[in-house]
């Protein structure tokens, strides 16, 4: 009996497991077949079982595990199945549905009830999870492919923020294998050095001199050609690649400044955006201290770009961390301005340098919109009270200057400029910038 239990049940929770679950799909596929019945296949897979593992030990996992798997036992009938598939991941089988809305009810009781209440180690966790629902026969007709689009359904529900069940569609297939394919590629492109960065000059409104950049990086993909940031940056960061990415792009910038101010460029600071998770997630004050140290570049001379919505993710936190950065002389820059909170109590306790307001409310300058221009107005007086240097961003025509400068923004950045270039590109220009 002991084999037995050990050959078909799952160690932990007493579970049906893998095997098993394959072995009574199979006859349950059959004897529906026989029947001309209805039977689906579900896909459990917790959303944030890493985190109480990583935060509060195996043993914590394994007793919300126990727990879990109790409660689905619970919650179905007598011939229904439970798995645990693995991990964190449990499958289901019922074996004969006679309404689809049986199988809704089913995962809002799961989703609404039987998460609820998990308390471990005297704290109370928040548990979701994500489902995925396949039938036979629509979906397939043997063990693997039922399962298999379960599990396409469950990452369709992970798609959409998570916390929801999602039955299974014939496409879900096809985008599951090309967001996979693309997330290899972009993998392999750190190790092939497919990643590049171009540059865009920031002129002094007054002076008409190059006083900087902002260095953007790009994929160079051997299949897709060159894409731009919004089209992987999402992906990298969702899959953790931004954190050695962004490493590389500080370190080359750093090092690319040093290079131009050992040139005689030695005004030139350097802007570099940093994302949510490379800014909370990776220990950002000593990849900078490190990019500083390898570079030997004046940390005057270095500007970290974040937008409004990440500091007000954690503001505490994001102070910190600021105070860190200014320790050492680096400098902030409050992205996109104009287009997040906005929070003007806050913006007085940061420790930042300058504020670039977005590029919607450049583009609609020329348009005459008074309250686009009261906007602009108000925001170039903002940070001048504030003691902070202005930058419009996304500057494209002669009027917009004109407006900008009537209203004494200290910098621009735009095509009226220059378009980011590459860095021989970007050298000419500072050359021919000098006289
Ligand atoms: P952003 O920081 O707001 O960057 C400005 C974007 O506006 C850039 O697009 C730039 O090429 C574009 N732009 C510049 N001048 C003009 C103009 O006159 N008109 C118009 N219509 N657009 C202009 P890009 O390079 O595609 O970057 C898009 C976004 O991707 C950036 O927005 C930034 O959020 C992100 N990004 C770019 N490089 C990096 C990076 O190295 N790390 C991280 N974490 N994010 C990056
Ligand atoms: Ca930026
Ligand atoms: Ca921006």
């Amino acid at each position: 009996i002991q084999i037995h239990k050990q050959a078909h049940y799952d160690q932990l929770t007493g579970l049906t497991n893998k095997a098993l679950f394959h072995d009574r799909l199979d006859h349950a596929i059959e004897h529906a077949r026989r029947h001309d019945e209805v039977l689906a296949v579900m896909f459990i897979d917790l959303d944030n079982f890493k985190y109480v593992n990583d935060s509060m030990g195996h043993s914590a996992g394994d007793k919300l595990i126990t727990i879990i798997a109790n409660r689905l036992k619970d919650c179905v009938r007598k011939g229904d199945t439970v798995s645990r598939w693995g991990g964190d991941e449990f499958t289901v089988l019922l074996p004969s549905i006679k309404r689809l809305s049986g199988i809704y009810k089913l995962c809002t009781r799961i989703l609404n009830e039987k998460f609820s209440n998990i308390v471990i180690e005297g704290q109370e966790l928040r548990i979701t999870a994500s489902i995925g629902i396949s039938l036979f026969p629509q979906d397939g007709d043997n063990p693997d492919k039922l399962i298999k689009n379960a599990d396409a359904a469950m990452y369709k529900s992970k798609d959409m923020g998570k916390n929801q069940y999602n039955l299974y569609k014939p496409q879900m297939n096809d985008k599951i294998l090309e967001r996979i394919s693309f997330e290899n590629g972009l993998f392999k492109a750190m190790k092939n050095e497919e990643f590049t960065l171009v540059y865009q000059p920031q002129i002094d409104l007054e002076s008409n001199k190059i006083t900087g950049f902002e260095a953007l990086v790009r994929w160079n993909s051997p299949e897709k050609g060159v894409l731009a940031p919004y089209k992987f940056i999402p992906i990298a960061e969702e899959t953790n690649l931004i954190l050695p990415l962004g490493e590389w792009i500080i370190n080359e910038v750093c090092k690319l400044n040093q290079s131009w101010h050992k040139k005689g460029y030695n005004d030139l600071t350097a802007a570099v955006n940093i994302s949510a998770k490379q800014f909370f997630q990776s220990d950002i004050v000593e990849i900078v201290k490190n990019a500083i140290n390898n570079s030997k570049l004046n940390p005057n001379y270095l500007e970290l770009e974040l937008t409004e919505s990440i500091i007000m993710d954690d503001v505490e936190r994001a102070i910190n961390i600021f105070n860190e950065l200014k320790k050492m002389g680096v400098k902030i820059s409050i992205d996109d301005f104009g287009t997040g909170y906005s929070s003007l109590s806050y913006l007085k306790q940061f420790p930042i340098d300058c504020l670039k307001i977005d590029q919607s409310f450049i583009s609609n300058l020329t348009k005459d919109t008074i309250n686009d221009i009261t906007i602009a107005n108000l925001v170039i007086d903002l940070g001048h009270k504030l003691g902070l240097q202005v930058i419009a961003e996304g500057v494209e025509t002669k009027q917009q200057i004109n407006f900008l400068s009537k209203y004494a923004c200290d910098k621009i950045q735009g095509y009226i400029v220059s378009k980011p270039l590459n860095k021989v590109d970007f050298e000419k220009l500072l050359n021919k910038n000098k006289d």
